[in-house]
């Protein structure tokens, strides 16, 4: 258990995931960096068709996905835990309007129980969605979609046969960021963003 919580992998900020990377951006890589969660094996894949692009890229969102929804179901049980808790990040964090001072109140039991689990308090404070409640309802289906719709057979890890590969996280952090760009800039072909791409992977 200690050992998952070490590789968790939340991010510095929640996905947003209508940004989505195209599974098509990573047909310009020639060999792709993979990883296995499981057993932490990590390797390329030369030959990668379509099928195995789409099957990649929205495994490693459901690897990231299920990471935060772990620490959110954390969330809302320390928050169940203090139904009648006025801190501020409990009030900030359940409340859709902007709450402000006359609404937070003192509660140095719920700081007790927050000092005791450091990653919650971490996540809580730096990484966590602002509307609890919602956020939990999105990732939840967004799991149960991907773990319905992938096709695990085609990766499987070769080193412990239970895990399934993901992309490697510095390469699927600049897919998702050519993602971003792509789609807030106009004048960006999603052919220069390939082009980059691969002139940032052969650095
Ligand atoms: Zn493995």
């Amino acid at each position: 258990m200690a050992a998952a919580i070490a590789h968790l992998r939340v991010r510095l900020q929640p996905r947003d995931m209508s940004l989505s990377v195209k599974e098509d951006t990573l047909g310009t890589v020639e060999q792709v960096p993979v990883v296995c969660p499981t057993c932490r094996y990590s390797g390329t894949l030369p030959d990668h068709d379509k099928a195995l692009n789409y099957a990649l890229v929205y495994n490693t969102y459901l690897h990231e996905v299920r990471d935060e929804l772990r620490m959110l179901v954390r969330v809302e049980q320390l928050f169940a835990s203090f139904p009648n808790s006025g801190h501020y990040l409990k009030v900030l964090k359940t409340r859709l309007d902007r709450p402000a001072w006359p609404h937070f109140r003192d509660d140095p039991d719920f700081e007790k129980a927050l000092e005791a689990e450091p990653d919650l308090s971490e996540f809580l404070k730096n990484k966590c969605a602002r509307y609890v409640p919602g956020r939990l309802r999105k990732v939840k289906e967004l799991v149960q979609k991907w773990e319905n719709e992938l096709d695990f057979t085609l990766l499987k890890c070769p080193v412990c046969g239970s895990g399934s590969l993901t992309i490697e996280p510095e390469l699927f952090d600049r897919l998702v960021s050519i993602a971003e760009s792509t789609l807030s800039s106009t004048e960006m072909s999603p052919s220069t963003s390939s082009h980059r791409l691969v002139a940032w992977f052969h650095r």
